[in-house]
């Protein structure tokens, strides 16, 4: 299917690896031109390298962290102009409800709630002078489902979800979308890190603990970056200017209701 946003330009944010990598991949393959970020300059270059060789479009790469007004400001000064938003930064860490105090919370909320809403605040005002553009946020499906030991990521992408849901109506009329993906479990260095945890914790192996989860999921597996890329594509692409202010799930099943 032709996507119809060839020669369109995408900032995706933390972008080097995973979902966002995911999303980066498939916009090239439609043809965006790119402006990808992450931390560390290494892996990023090298993605966007090989994004450049196997697709042909123009990747600008910046080192810089997206949760911080420096990272953002020097994101923003090598995007410019940009027609498609892909918001995505590291999840907060696991702990306990009664652990977190408001500097804890504060630092979720940065990262996964107001660093969204910065970028949106600076980039959907041209998008809705140029009649036309895509915003979409990478949440989680504890949005619908709260995971309990993820009470910080629980809590900011649920307020950044409430953001979204009144945004999207207000910039619906010039021709801009905006919704958001929420990952079940993805195959990814996260996924990775918190199957070694799971092992150490349970004295039991990696592949174990993977399996153990993978069993909670009725498709049996973990999603793939690819797939996550494509369904954010497809909500990128000119087919998708009806979608407006939807929390899409890609978790194979995991959250078990009806709605
Ligand atoms: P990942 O494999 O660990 O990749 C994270 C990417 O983001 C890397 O490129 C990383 O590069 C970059 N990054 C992290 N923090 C950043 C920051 N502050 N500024 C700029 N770049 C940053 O993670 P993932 O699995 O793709 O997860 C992406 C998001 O989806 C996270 O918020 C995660 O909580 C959420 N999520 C993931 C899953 C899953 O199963 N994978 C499920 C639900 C929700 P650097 O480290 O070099 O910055």
């Amino acid at each position: 299917m032709d996507l119809g946003i060839k020669g369109k330009r995408a900032l995706v944010c933390a972008s080097s690896k995973g979902l966002g990598l995911g999303c980066a991949e498939a916009l090239a393959e439609a043809g965006v031109d790119l402006v990808m970020n992450a931390r560390t300059d290494g892996p990023l270059q090298e993605a966007a390298e090989a994004i450049r060789k196997r697709y042909n479009v123009d990747v600008v790469a910046v080192a810089a962290d997206i949760t911080t007004e420096d990272g953002r400001a020097k994101v923003l000064e090598a995007a410019g102009q940009v027609d498609i938003l892909v918001n995505n930064a590291g999840g907060p860490p696991p702990g306990l409800w009664s652990d977190w105090e408001r500097d804890d919370f504060i630092a979720a909320l940065d990262a996964n709630m107001l660093t969204p809403i910065a970028l949106i605040k600076a980039l959907v005002p041209s998008m809705m002078d140029r009649g036309w553009g895509r915003v979409v946020n990478i949440t989680s499906q504890s949005v619908k489902a709260p995971i309990p030991v993820l009470g910080l990521s629980n809590a900011a992408r649920a307020g950044l979800t409430g953001y979204v849901a009144g945004t999207s109506r207000q910039i619906a009329p010039s021709g801009v979308t905006m919704n958001n993906i929420l990952p079940g479990i993805h195959a990814t260095d996260r996924a990775a890190s918190l199957d070694a945890g799971v092992s150490k914790q349970q004295g039991i192996t990696v592949d174990d603990a993977r399996a153990a989860r993978e069993a909670t999921i009725p498709a049996r597996r973990y999603g793939t970056r690819e797939e996550f890329g494509a369904t954010c594509a497809f909500l990128c692409s000119q087919h998708a200017g009806f979608i407006v202010g939807q929390n899409i799930l890609l978790d194979g099943g995991g959250v078990n209701a009806t709605l």
